[in-house]
């Protein structure tokens, strides 16, 4: 047990999930739709609140490709993206044929740098294209700067998907993630802060959009006895057996949000007296993140010379698992060739960055190994 390895973030089940898988099971509902798959909407439309409307599906990225697609996203447009974030943000834009434009980072929040985004906005509308969409991520569950963000996109009128993937649970000025885009997409993939196994949901400002992204979730099925379709379709739909482990989860989310910031606030106390390490924190009260991922950055002018990379392996050598910051996408060979506003933020982050053991399953004992792992390399 003591010498098992502490990983990063590892489904933790709550206790609930079984009694809906098997009422799946009892009741043949063993496909991709039934009564846990309404169920599992109602209780996260519940939970974020609003006027929202919630479509359960296979991925938070096939949420966000059909939040692209319900923007009228396709060939040839042009769609913003925040640059530090993980590739699942940016794929979809691909996916439509469309043109990805980077943004950096800002240093308070990790997230999309308004005046980078206003650059940017204002010399592709100079180029002739203005921008169809904004996808905005609150990274590693720290919303972004939701007010900025907001005002640009209303000025220049182009609607925000919200990547909110990893911020179920955190709010801004008291509301909560998923909520502040024209729509938002949530994963539960198996390292999140609640899983189904995988899985993801497209969060829709009416009745009427979620009811679309239905449809093109189940192959954009015209209504006839026959199968009829005049748009393309997408088999991306939550099965009701991964709905049933949501439903489960959803029982213990908000424990698990608490679980997060209790192991966020042991690494804070813990390097409040290490000079040149800085965990990553809310930027003032208006904010209150999920902290789904602690997260801290190396100074190594501060430490002796000891990098995050240093750090990293010392971990592995006892093994724990941390992890670089995402590597911003402008720098990867996928998408560097697309245009790109900003300065080195997000590029700081990831040379310098490190993500810890963060998971809601975190145990007394893991965090007395932690703290000596922790103890040996300072
Ligand atoms: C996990 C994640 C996604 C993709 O979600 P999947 O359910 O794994 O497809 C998208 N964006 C961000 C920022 C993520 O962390």
């Amino acid at each position: 047990m003591t010498n098992s390895k502490i990983w990063l973030s590892s489904p933790h089940m709550g206790g609930g999930e079984q009694k809906f898988v098997q009422e799946a099971f009892d009741t043949n509902w063993v496909a991709p739709l039934g009564p846990n798959v309404t169920g599992f909407e109602q209780d996260l439309a519940q939970y974020i609140k609003g006027d929202i409307h919630v479509a359960a599906l296979s991925s938070g990225t096939a949420a966000l490709h059909l939040g692209l697609i319900l923007l009228g996203v396709t060939s040839g447009d042009e769609v913003i993206c925040q640059s530090f974030t993980f590739s699942a943000s940016a794929n979809p834009i691909l996916y439509q044929g469309a043109i990805p434009v980077f943004v950096d980072s800002e240093p308070e929040t990790w997230n999309i740098c308004p005046i980078a985004l206003e650059e940017a906005i204002v010399d592709r509308i100079a180029k002739g294209k203005k921008p169809k969409a904004i996808i905005a991520v609150h990274l590693y569950g720290m919303p972004f700067q939701v007010e900025a963000i907001s005002a640009i996109a209303h000025r220049y009128e182009i609607p925000i998907l919200e990547d909110s993937a990893e911020a179920l649970g955190s709010t801004f000025k008291g509301k909560k993630c998923g909520t502040f885009g024209t729509f938002g997409v949530l994963s539960f993939n198996g390292n999140k802060i609640i899983t189904t196994s995988g899985g993801g949901a497209l969060v829709a400002p009416t009745k009427e959009l979620k009811e679309k992204a239905v449809f093109f979730a189940t192959q954009s099925r015209d209504p006839a006895p026959h199968y009829q379709h005049s748009e393309i379709g997408y088999n991306y739909r939550m099965s009701n057996i991964c709905a049933g482990i949501g439903r489960g989860q959803m029982e213990v989310l908000a424990a698990h949000v608490a679980l997060r910031r209790s192991m966020h606030d042991f690494y804070v106390d813990y390097f409040a007296n290490i000079d040149g390490v800085a965990v990553f924190c809310e930027p003032n009260t208006d904010y209150c993140s999920n902290h789904w991922l602690t997260a801290l950055v190396v100074d190594p002018y501060k430490t002796n010379g000891k990098t995050r990379e240093d750090l990293r392996l010392a971990l592995e050598q006892v093994d724990i698992e941390s992890r670089p910051l995402w590597k911003p996408m402008h720098l990867q060979p996928l998408f560097e060739r697309y245009p790109y506003y900003g300065g080195t933020v997000a590029e700081h982050l990831f040379e310098n960055g490190l993500c810890l053991p963060s998971g809601s399953n975190l145990e007394e004992c893991d965090r007395i190994r932690l703290q000596e792992a922790l103890d040996g390399f300072f």
